[in-house]
């Protein structure tokens, strides 16, 4: 009997005992096309033997030091390197261990920014209704999934939620992509205002909407509107980058297709590729100053910030990534999946939208394409897809529900970006098996 308290507690998943590349292996041998990355982790697939390397390295030199007392190498060289190549003036890199650490201590950076400044009464944060930023209870009261907020709402504080920009849903007929994506921004002014203009401490948003619907990236002009209302008004802009970051959209950080820079930045996921629990949030000089100038003290913290073998394998991810190409490499290998996608699922009766940036690709599923209706959740599409492509030896991230939170059925697909053109294919006859099954 398994002491492992599992996701599902009826689930009796195989057990993986080894990676090969985009390949995990369960321990009756069988190969499975990591489709997903897990959901959007293992960028590199599961035995880049330089970040092997430099773990083993790590762990033998230095396995930890108290970021109390001490920085480490890794530490600094990684925040050297990222901010070296992050947008606009971030500028400081705080180490945590996962993204809901990292959406987390963005909120609470936020609030103690703008009391050091003397601003105490923005407390309200705005997030928006299709977004997921973590499961611990900032991170989940910011998040819009009703299915994940249910339980907790109790316990989850007051955040707003404004409208996602969600093209496919959203966009009137007669209007025009960016006419849609200004009307969805100023939902956000509308918010502000509906607050009280000086009592909004932050926006947060993902740049390309991951866990509830599907790789939904926001239309030409939007993020730039967003980011023109939060300067009006003194909002910071959080963006979550936790899933989308990190040459997952064929861009190192998601918001340069974009054309903005927030003042706080969250990543994860791929960051350690898997090779460890790592994430991060970046943020501005100005924030970082305000709060040099004030208490000198981010009252925040987590044991393991800044974990020296954590932040070596992530050091190692990111030079593989950047000498490799791989961000280029997401982009041109992410446009050929989406073409094989619409070419065998373009003209499909169920398949309403096949869309994304780079690696990062969603198929929504509807019961009917002219009225973009959604399947009954109860029939729970997604997870029979899921199950039914796992089968065949290919995992590919679910998602189902209903519009409010999660709109119907989505398959996310966030391959490592080493994949080949025969991977493509594999990853297409595997799905289109899966989805034909379980219709
Ligand atoms: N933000 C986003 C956008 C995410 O997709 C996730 C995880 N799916 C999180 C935050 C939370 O990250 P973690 O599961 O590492 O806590």
């Amino acid at each position: 009997m398994s002491h492992v308290f599992p996701r599902h507690t009826k689930a009796n998943p195989p057990t993986a005992v080894s990676g090969d590349g985009c390949y995990l292996i369960d321990a009756d041998g069988k190969r499975y096309f990591d489709g997903s990355g897990g959901a959007a982790v293992s960028c590199l697939g599961h035995s880049d033997a330089e970040v092997i390397n430099a773990v083993q390295d790590q762990v033998a030199k230095l396995a930890f030091a108290h970021t109390g007392f001490l920085t480490s190498e890794p530490a600094e060289e990684l925040a050297d390197l990222l901010i070296a190549n992050a947008p606009g003036d971030l500028d400081r890199v705080y180490f945590v261990s996962g993204g809901s650490e990292a959406t987390e201590s963005a909120i609470k950076l936020a609030r103690q920014y703008h009391l050091e400044r003397g601003e105490p009464q923005r407390r309200h944060i705005i997030a928006r209704r299709q977004s997921y930023h973590g499961n611990t209870l900032g991170a989940l009261a910011a998040g819009g999934n009703e299915w994940r907020r249910q339980q907790f709402a109790p316990l989850l504080i007051d955040i707003s939620h404004i409208a996602p920009c969600y093209e496919y849903v959203d966009r009137a007929e007669d209007e025009s992509a960016f006419d849609y994506g200004q009307r969805a921004a100023q939902d956000l002014e509308d918010e502000i205002l509906r607050l009280g203009e000086d009592s909004v401490m932050a926006f947060m948003a993902e740049p390309v909407v991951g866990a509830t619907s599907g790789a939904v990236p926001a239309v030409e002009g939007y993020f730039k509107r967003i980011r023109e209302i939060c300067d009006k008004y003194g909002v910071l802009l959080i963006l979550d980058e936790v899933m989308c970051g990190m040459g997952r959209t064929g861009h190192l950080f998601a918001c340069d297709a974009d054309g903005v820079a927030p003042d706080i930045l969250c990543i994860a996921k791929g960051l350690g590729a898997g090779y460890q629990p790592i994430g991060a949030m970046l943020c501005s000089k100005q924030i970082y100053q305000a709060i040099e100038d004030g208490s000198g003290f981010f009252q925040h913290g987590h044991t393991y910030l800044g974990h020296p073998v954590a932040t070596a394998a992530a050091l190692a991810v990111v030079k593989t990534m950047l000498d490799r190409g791989l961000v280029q490499r997401s982009a041109e290998m992410g446009e050929k999946l989406q073409s094989a996608l619409v070419q065998k699922f373009g003209q499909h009766p169920n398949v309403g939208d096949i869309r994304g940036r780079g690696l990062f690709r969603g198929i929504e599923l509807v019961a009917d394409r002219e009225t973009k209706t959604p399947f009954d959740p109860k029939l729970g599409l997604a997870k029979k897809i899921k199950k039914a492509a796992f089968e065949a030896g290919l995992i590919c991230y679910p998602m189902s529900g209903t519009r409010d939170g999660v709109h119907g059925d989505h398959i996310l697909l966030a391959p490592p970006f080493i994949l080949t053109d025969e991977q493509i294919d594999e990853i297409v006859t595997k799905l289109d098996l899966a989805i034909t099954q379980s219709l």
